[in-house]
This record gives C-alpha cells, sequence and structure tokens, in this order.
C-alpha cells in the first residue's frame, strides 16, 4: 500500500475548527487506501508565546530547558487531531518526536535529525491506524528532548517521508511557493515547479514558506515534495529534481530577510591566524555566518563584516567580548537594520549580465548596499531595511518575478 507523509502548519492547526477541517481532509486522504503520517506544528503563534515567556525570566534561556518548553507545543496539537479523527470514526494514534524514534544530535534548539527509528511508526501503520507526529522534536543521545529550529516540522515530515521512501505534502496558509513572498510582494508569481536547488537557496536565504534542512534531505533522499493550501483543494507546488522544463526565467526568485544582523570588526591585526580564529570561535559555538567580506590590509589591519542572525546576537557579543581580551585594539559594530536580499536562479548558471543589472537597479533607486556575495545560482546583498520595498519592486520588475 502506497504511503504518503502530509504536513499542516502552525496557521493550518491555529484553532479548534481548523483540527477538524486537517482532520477531514486526512480521513479523506485514508478513504483513498493510502496509509496516512501526518505531522503537524504547534497551534498558531505558540512556539512565539512560549519563547517569549522564557525571555520574560531571561534575555538568553536556557537551550534545553528551551526545547523542554518550546516541545510542549506540537503535543498539544497531536493530541488533539488524534482526537479529532478518533470522533469521526477513524483510528489514529499520536506520537512525541521519541515515540516516532526521532534521533537528533547537535546543539539544543537547532538540533539535527541523525536518524529515525520507524519501526514503532510502521507498525501502527500496518494495523490500519492514523499516524499523527509532533513535528520540530527529536530526542538525543543523551535522552533529553531537541528541537530542530524554527520552522522544523517541515523537516520532520520530509525525513520521515524520506524513511518511508514516499511523497510528502505539505499544506500550509498559502497555495505554493512564489518567486517572491506574497506578503511582500503581493503580485509575486506562483511556480509549478521549483528545483531542490533553487528551493534550498531560496530557503536558507529567507524564504520561510519552507525550512532550509526539510529541502537538504528531500534532494538527498530524492523525496517529491508537493506545497499547497491547507484550507481548499487548489493546484500547488512540486518541489523536485532541475529538469530541461523549469529553464524558463534567469531569475527564479528572490528572498528576503530581515532575521540577520551585520557585524564588522575593525582593526584587526593582519596577522595569520586572526582572522581564522574569530570564525573558528563562531563555528565552535554553532553560529551560522553568511556574508563575509574582509578590507585590503592597510597600516597593519584589516576590517572584516559578516552577517548572521539575529536572534544569536547574545552568544556573539560573548564570543567578541572573549575576543577582545586576545586582541584588544578590535573596534566591533553591530547594525541590525539591514535587510538581505538575494536573486536565486539556475538560469545564472548559463547566462551572464545579473551582477550589472542588479548594480544597475541599485544606482538608478539610490539604494546603497553594504556587501555583495555571489555563488553559481544565487546573488546577495544587504542593504539597509529603509529601502527595503523600493529594492524589491525595482527587482521584481526587472526580472519579471
Ligand atoms: P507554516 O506555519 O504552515 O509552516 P510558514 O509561515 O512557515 O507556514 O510559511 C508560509 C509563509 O511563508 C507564507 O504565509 C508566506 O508569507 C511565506 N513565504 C515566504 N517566502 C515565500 C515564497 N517564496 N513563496 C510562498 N510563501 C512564502
Ligand atoms: N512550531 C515550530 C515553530 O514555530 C515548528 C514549526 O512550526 O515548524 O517554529
Ligand atoms: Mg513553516
Amino acid at each position: 500500500m502506497a504511503a504518503v507523509v502530509q504536513k499542516y502548519g502552525g496557521t493550518s492547526v491555529g484553532d479548534i475548527e481548523k483540527i477538524k477541517n486537517v482532520a477531514k481532509r486526512v480521513a479523506k486522504r485514508k478513504e483513498k487506501g493510502d496509509d496516512v503520517v501526518v505531522v503537524v506544528s504547534a497551534m498558531g503563534k505558540t512556539t512565539d508565546i512560549l519563547i517569549d515567556m522564557a525571555k520574560q525570566i531571561s534575555k538568553d534561556p536556557d537551550r534545553r530547558e528551551l526545547d523542554m518548553l518550546m516541545s510542549t507545543g506540537e503535543q498539544v496539537s497531536i493530541a488533539l487531531l488524534s482526537i479529532a479523527l478518533k470522533e469521526l470514526g477513524y483510528d489514529s494514534v499520536s506520537l512525541t518526536g521519541f515515540q516516532a524514534g526521532i534521533i537528533t544530535k547537535g546543539y539544543h534548539t537547532k538540533a539535527r535529525i541523525s536518524d529515525i527509528e520507524i519501526e514503532n511508526v510502521k507498525k501502527h501503520l500496518s494495523d490500519g491506524k492514523i499516524v499523527v507526529v509532533a513535528g520540530f522534536q527529536g530526542i538525543n543521545e543523551e535522552g533529553n528532548i531537541t528541537t530542530l529550529g524554527r520552522g522544523g516540522s517541515d523537516t520532520t515530515a520530509v525525513a520521515l517521508a524520506a524513511k518511508l521512501g514516499c511523497t510528502c505534502e505539505i499544506y500550509t496558509d498559502v497555495d505554493g511557493i512564489y518567486s517572491v513572498d506574497p506578503r511582500l510582494f503581493p503580485t509575486a508569481r506562483k511556480l509549478d515547479y521549483i528545483s531542490y536547488e533553487e528551493m534550498l537557496e531560496m530557503a536558507s536565504l529567507g524564504a520561510g514558506v519552507m525550512e532550509t534542512r526539510s529541502i537538504e534531505i528531500g534532494q538527498k533522499y530524492g523525496v517529491p515534495i508537493y506545497v499547497a493550501l491547507s484550507s481548499e483543494e487548489w493546484p500547488g507546488t512540486y518541489i523536485k529534481e532541475f529538469d530541461a522544463s523549469m529553464e524558463s526565467n534567469v531569475i527564479t526568485g528572490l528572498s528576503v530577510s530581515d532575521d540577520d544582523m551585520m557585524v564588522t570588526v575593525n582593526r584587526i591585526p593582519y596577522k595569520v591566524g586572526n582572522v581564522s580564529m574569530i570564525f573558528e570561535k563562531m563555528a565552535s559555538k554553532d553560529v551560522n555566518i553568511d556574508m563575509i567580506s574582509q578590507t585590503a590590509p592597510s597600516h597593519g589591519y584589516v576590517n572584516i563584516s559578516f552577517t548572521a542572525p539575529e536572534n544569536e546576537r547574545y552568544v556573539i557579543e560573548e564570543i567578541l567580548e572573549e575576543i577582545k581580551k586576545e586582541l584588544p585594539e578590535i573596534e566591533i559594530d553591530m547594525e541590525t537594520n539591514i535587510t538581505k536580499l538575494s536573486v536565486v536562479g539556475i538560469g545564472m548558471r548559463s547566462q551572464s549580465g545579473v551582477a550589472a543589472k542588479m548594480f544597475k537597479i541599485f544606482a538608478e533607486n539610490g539604494i546603497a548596499f553594504k556587501q555583495v556575495t555571489t555563488s553559481e545560482i544565487r546573488i546577495s546583498y544587504t542593504i539597509d531595511t529603509r529601502d527595503k520595498e523600493k529594492a524589491i519592486v525595482a527587482i521584481a520588475r526587472e526580472f519579471n518575478l
């Protein structure tokens, strides 16, 4: 019998009526004869509310305890969905990450799935049950509850689909993947298909519709992913391996992120090992650094700038304080009002001129950018958040997004 993993995000299970509606959709799928695993997120803004409560007690709450706290959100929604399914007359079982065999490694609040002991899920499926799994959580080697990073229910769903060798359907509050976040640019185009490669770049650069790691897993294990609306039957977007039919535009999408800050460290003595020491210390605390730029050495000093998630601010400050003890002459500056804009497209591999067009757009619109980095299929810029809207409109127009 074919299996399917369906995932419903926070807004889609935001209240009791919505949970009942999800139960009906899941039941309909079960009626088709498929084995159904459902992954759900915490209801509505629950995770934000839980984090906010912890932050009212501590500006940097202990991460093990945060995981313990955050994981409760998903536990509420799995139980309610399973109750709703039983009420409709379907046999179902709710499972926490631990009960579903989701084993993780790495840091609390951003753990990674290392394996899934799938036997329990399979046993319940073979007993004819609908299996409702808590997204976003797992258990580490020490037996502690961990979470997978914000948006991590997508990762739970795709990883389960990889393990079961089936398709993963992501149901959410938007009817597919758009060239630009429709909340930021309402006339963006909906894409029928997008390659794993492009979706991976878009997600990691701010397109929060899919969590980055979920796409990495999807690509690695060839999981077909379908993103669609949870409230109605309406065609969505397929995320799959690139094929020639997708090669219509040079730029497929524009990702926008306000979640980063730019850290500048000036007056670093130009000596072998100093710059690497800074990044090693960041890596040792698992701080995710993105755009890095360095000035040419002048009078024995270099300056570096990099972007990092704003929610890592306290960890970064601690690390920089430590570094300042070793290199007292450095000067540190942190800018939080920055926006990262990235154009993404496989077409860039074969067509040049995108960077030139982007520079022209910025010049014509009087937008000063602070940093620029490129890879094979993307170009990213950091700009002042003040210029964000102007830049999005101009870029979308130029590239027909
Ligand atoms: P869920 O709670 O279902 O996981 P999310 O809020 O994580 O939902 O993701 C859905 C949201 O992602 C949409 O409401 C949309 O505003 C946003 N989004 C960001 N970039 C894109 C994009 N390129 N295409 C579609 N939606 C996007
Ligand atoms: N509830 C978690 C979050 O808000 C996980 C998820 O929604 O995917 O980040
Ligand atoms: Mg999400």
